[in-house]
């Protein structure tokens, strides 16, 4: 596949093994195949259903909070002139990102599959404590795994999935962080899916986890083009959607119903975390060209070194913090729809302070790099451009860091 069909959205343009192109897959054991087959027919099953559809968008509207908030970032604008500056506000969302969609829709899928337990790995904490947050609310019983590197420094987020009953599963082996939480969240999986489900915290693992949250995140853009034709009365000529990738579940959440514009008219541009300046660890697969390898059951690009073993990765933001990305990023890179970028620790943070110094926004370190790349782009380009990013999460859990960087 070189090309993406219209009238279809990405997600569903797989081969028959679950590939985007070169990417995606299923590398599972075989133990594995049999609950992963039976969540995809599920799924397909639930997507189609009226009653279904009717619950998720009234969970969405009442309990996440939806829509979120499209705003013009006025004051930014007019400081670095030439093309205005918007941004969807979906840090407004409940628990303060967009994690929470994917959270949502898995506890209801589990519901409906008759499952009490719920499983899910987290890194930074924020997968883990929204889902935590969503087995509350749904009343299912919920095991994160987490690195025990992760659990020492994310204790807020650890005291929070704790206080939503949850119980945190840590996991010893390997570099004791995300990479194994996720590995050791499946082993867990492949003895308990009789009575568990297993959310993955974005688009990457087996096909039918990226298509879930995937389809959960789509909600962003479904949001986005309604508020776009209310503003502007159609959809403007020349439109960036700039997003931060970690995983790439909000970007491609907020790019999904923007897919079959030409790419003249809506530019996706993808910004991952290049790390500390001056330094050769990063986050930024994509960006810096690595090689495709396997990673929790799908091909990609990962960062790796000459032997194929995965690197470990740095950024300052820990949302970003993950070795490999989404297939339907990879996808999109090679296919030249979306272009991809990084911005550095120290660019993330200028960033930051300079759209808290002109605007009522708090934009957490993610978004913050999609912002530094709004920054450099904007004074070059004329007043018809709109650039749109999304604020996908809030700056309040980085509130320890931001002090310690800038007092
Ligand atoms: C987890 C997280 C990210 C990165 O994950 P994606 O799947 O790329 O969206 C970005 N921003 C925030 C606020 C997050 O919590």
């Amino acid at each position: 596949m070189k090309k993406i069909k219209r009238g279809i959205s990405l997600i569903d343009q797989h081969d028959k093994n679950g590939f985007w192109g070169k990417f995606g897959g299923n590398f599972i054991p075989e133990t594995l195949k049999k609950p992963v087959e039976d969540l995809a027919i599920l799924f397909e099953k639930l997507r189609k259903d009226k009653k279904f559809i009717y619950e998720k968008d009234y969970h969405f509207k009442n309990w996440v909070g939806s829509p979120t908030s499209f705003i013009k970032l006025e004051n930014l604008t007019n400081y670095l002139g030439g093309a205005q500056i918007w941004a969807k506000v979906v840090s407004e969302a409940n628990g303060g990102a967009h994690k929470i969609y994917n959270a949502t829709v898995h506890s209801l899928i589990a519901k409906k599959a008759g499952k009490k337990y719920i499983v899910g790995d987290t890194g930074a904490g924020y997968a883990g404590k929204m889902l935590s947050m969503a087995a509350k609310k749904f009343g299912l019983k919920c095991k994160i795994f987490m690195g025990v590197k992760d659990i020492k420094r994310q204790k807020p987020n650890c005291d929070a999935m704790k206080k939503n009953g949850a119980e945190i599963v840590p996991v010893y082996t390997g570099s004791q962080t995300l990479v194994d939480a996720v590995s050791e969240c499946m082993r867990y999986w492949v003895s308990n899916c009789d009575t568990t489900h297993m959310c993955v915290g974005s688009t990457v693992g087996p096909n039918i986890f990226v298509k879930i949250c995937g389809w959960s995140t789509s909600q962003i853009s479904k949001e986005l083009l309604i508020q776009i034709k209310k503003e502007f009365g159609k959809i403007p000529k020349k439109i960036k959607l700039i997003n931060c990738v970690g995983g790439g579940s909000s970007s491609f959440g907020f790019w999904n119903e923007f897919m079959h514009y030409s790419k003249k008219q809506v530019e996706f541009i993808g910004v991952e975390a290049g790390g500390p300046k001056n330094s050769k660890r990063h986050a930024a697969p994509l960006t810096y060209g690595s090689k495709i390898g396997i990673l929790h059951g799908a091909a990609q690009y990962v960062n790796q070194d000459t032997e194929g073993q995965i690197e470990e990765t740095e950024s300052i933001s820990a949302g970003l913090d993950y070795p490999g990305v989404s297939p339907l990023h990879c996808f999109l890179k090679d296919i030249k729809r979306a272009r991809y970028t990084a911005a550095t620790d120290e660019e993330a943070l200028s960033a930051y302070q300079l759209v808290t110094k002109y605007e009522n926004l708090n934009p957490s370190l993610e978004p913050s790099h999609a912002f530094a790349e709004a920054i450099k782009i904007a004074p070059k380009l004329s007043n018809d451009t709109v650039i749109i990013v999304n604020s996908c999460g809030d700056a309040q859990k980085d509130r320890d860091i931001l002090k310690e960087r800038l007092g």
